[in-house]
């Protein structure tokens, strides 16, 4: 018998004719930032709701930019949750300000914002929260909450570009946001990210931001008022982001269907914690599947439980560490205790295959591979 299909659990489909495209713009001699950013952004924009978009090479640098764009450096705190990617905290100390964090919802996993609120003092800035695939932060509250105290919100949109709230896309209404087009999100341009904001005012600012701070004066020179970093998006991967645009609802719908045969198989045997179960279209997207694992009655690890998979050919991820607990996040004082439930999913969470190019007997096949790790390694 063939060994089965390694099933990798995030990643792509780009199809043949963006590689053709691809072609076209390294023959144009435009290789660099150019019409396609344009392009890029406008399809960008159009799907928020007409907001400003700017490209830019990653997520990452969209966080980067927009603390900076919201004036954030030193002596200034930024609240975010201990259960997100390690981007957050690193371009909040990257910009010299503290990181805050709060614990996050059981279920959800997203910023808890009791505990957002609890945590403001009069040097808070900003609060950085991060959608989970499947559930967004509560926006009324949050944008609330952000409004009372005079504090800018950066949602790190990175997993969820496509979701919506109250039937709005993210990014189509709320402060700053922030998308990622890396190979494992519900859309890719390769590397690359996108910074949503208010207007054309900030949107000229981003511009400086990404590119060496640069301004434009009337004779012709430039002049250099902020030390801008080096993150414009060239137009290859412009070229590659919104031939992927146009495909965003055909991933959305394949990666929902997915869900819903993830749900239904695990609805058969609930060993493990899963996700909120949508309640039919409920606007949400669906970028990462990620189960909890009930370690205390297992003799396995989690990592024992992932070799398995891997024995099985199929690959898994942990979203996330808890970031209270890094080495970095430790240095502002942190340590185990801090956040119960960010630490319990820190621990136990496992993220299974899921992306456009799976099929549903492939998540039969993880499924069948989950039940057979766990019923073999009961206490
Ligand atoms: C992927 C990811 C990022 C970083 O995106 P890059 O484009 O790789 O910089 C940030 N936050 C979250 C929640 C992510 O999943």
């Amino acid at each position: 018998m063939n060994a089965p299909r390694y099933l990798k659990f995030a990643g792509p489909v780009i199809d043949e004719a963006t590689i053709a495209g691809v072609g076209d713009v390294l023959r144009s001699g435009q290789l660099t930032s150019g019409p396609w950013v344009q392009k890029f952004e406008a399809a960008l924009s159009s799907f928020c709701g007409g907001r400003p978009a700017r490209a830019v090479t990653s997520a990452t640098a969209a966080v980067e930019v927009a603390l900076q764009l919201c004036g954030i450096g030193p002596g200034d705190e930024v609240i975010t949750s201990a259960q997100s990617f390690f981007t957050v905290l690193n371009m909040i100390v990257k910009v010299g300000a503290t990181p805050v964090f709060v614990d996050c919802d059981p279920i959800t996993r997203n910023l808890d914002l009791k505990a957002a609120a609890a945590a403001i003092t009069p040097r808070t800035r900003a609060i950085v929260p991060t959608h989970w695939p499947g559930s967004l932060v509560d926006m009324d509250a949050l944008h609330a909450l952000a409004k009372r105290h005079r504090l800018r919100v950066i949602e790190d949109a990175a997993l969820v570009l496509g979701s919506r709230w109250k039937g709005r896309a993210v990014g189509a209404f709320g402060d700053l946001v922030t998308f990622s087009f890396h190979p494992n999100k519900n859309i890719t341009s390769i590397e690359g990210g996108a910074l949503i904001v208010n207007g054309d005012d900030e949107a000229r600012r981003v511009e400086a931001l990404r590119f060496h701070g640069i301004t434009y004066l009337p004779d012709r020179t430039r002049d250099v008022a902020f030390p801008g970093g080096k993150f414009n998006l060239p137009d290859v991967n412009a070229r590659i982001g919104t031939a992927q645009m146009a495909r965003l609802p055909e991933f959305l719908a394949q990666r929902r269907a997915l869900v819903d045969r993830y749900f239904e198989r695990f609805a058969a045997d609930p060993a493990c914690e899963l996700p909120p179960r949508p309640d039919g279209d409920d606007g949400q997207s669906w970028n990462m599947w990620s189960i909890l694992l009930p370690l205390d009655r297992l003799t396995l690890t989690r990592s024992g439980f992932r070799e398995a998979l891997d024995a099985r050919g199929i690959g898994s991820g942990v979203s996330y560490e808890a970031l209270h607990l890094s080495t970095l996040g430790r240095r502002y004082g942190y340590g185990e205790g801090d956040f119960p439930v960010t630490e319990r999913i820190a621990r136990a969470t496992v993220t299974l295959p899921l992306h456009a190019a799976l099929t549903p007997d492939d998540v039969d096949r993880v499924c069948a591979a989950v039940a057979a790790i766990i019923s073999s390694a009961r206490r």
